[in-house]
């Protein structure tokens, strides 16, 4: 879940070239992720990833103009990172391990906007992988779901620094996560964010200002966006809405199109149920 704008669903029309070639793109990245990292975890996906614009498009997706920022978002940017020092606590008691390491893009011109420093980013995604509603309810709730080889999976989670980590999770302004997840064929469009291999790139604009289609607060936004990338790490791909009214899967692109479900940013709702709806067929 990730990003800001919400594009408004395209016209019939549309949709048809667009996921025809959503499945191209995929396909490659799949290769590519798979060729790049054997053997490693699901492939790759990004989080509202959305197809890189053929050369020959002529009906380009219509979006919403973004609303003005209480203040510009941050610019600039280096492309390199800088990683938090230091290791929390292990988060919950599920069968598996997650080690994450935390980065911040170095060279951000922050301007008015809030400093994220390694140290406060790690602070709140330690918070939302522990949240009572988070992947950590897996040890409580195990998720099994054959179509992503997962039987009886439950996750428990410690940040890290240093080089032995599984993911790492960076904070980098639009331009470093459009190039970085572009490099596996993936367009995020200045707004999402995205997952590659071991690591998952998060869009410092809407990490500050969340996504202005999506109604929930700039926690709950934070909280989906980690939630779903992480969830694309686990071996997740894309879900769509199981019908109207209900909570919308956290492996749903939610702040792209609720597809008549009521927002959610968790993996797991309060008693316990992982809500989950069709694939996309990428
Ligand atoms: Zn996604």
């Amino acid at each position: 879940m990730h990003a800001t704008h919400y594009s408004s669903p395209e016209p019939g029309g549309g949709k048809v070239t667009v996921r025809v070639r959503w499945r191209a793109i995929v396909s490659i990245a799949v290769v590519l992720v798979l060729t790049a990292c054997a053997g490693e975890p699901p492939p790759a996906d990004a989080n509202d990833r959305i197809p890189q614009k053929p050369a020959t498009a002529v009906q380009p997706a219509p979006s919403i103009p973004p609303s003005p920022s209480p203040v510009p978002p941050p610019t600039g940017g280096s492309g390199s990172f800088t990683a938090g020092s230091g290791r929390g606590e292990v988060l919950g008691a599920g069968n598996k391990l997650i080690r994450y390491r935390i980065e911040v893009e170095t060279g951000i011109l922050w301007g008015e906007n809030p400093v994220w420093t390694p140290a406060e980013f790690g602070t709140t995604v330690d918070k939302i992988l522990g949240a009572p509603q988070g992947w950590t309810e897996s040890a409580q709730h195990p998720v099994t779901n054959a179509d992503v080889r997962l039987s009886n999976a439950s996750w428990r989670f410690q940040r890290v620094d240093g080089t032995a980590y599984e993911v790492r999770l960076r904070l980098a302004t639009p331009d470093t996560v459009d190039r970085e997840c572009g490099k596996v064929g993936l367009d995020t469009a200045g707004e999402h964010s995205c997952r590659s291999g071991q690591t998952i790139l998060i869009n410092l604009k809407r990490w500050l200002n969340g996504a202005k289609e999506y109604p929930v607060t700039i926690d709950d936004y934070r909280a989906a966006v980690i939630n779903h990338e992480v969830g694309h790490y686990l071996g997740f791909d894309h879900m769509n809405c199981p019908g109207p009214g209900k909570p919308g899967p956290i492996m749903m692109t939610q702040t792209i199109n609720l597809q008549g479900c009521v927002p959610n940013v968790h993996p797991f709702l309060k008693d316990g149920t992982f809500p989950s709806g069709p694939w996309v067929q990428s």
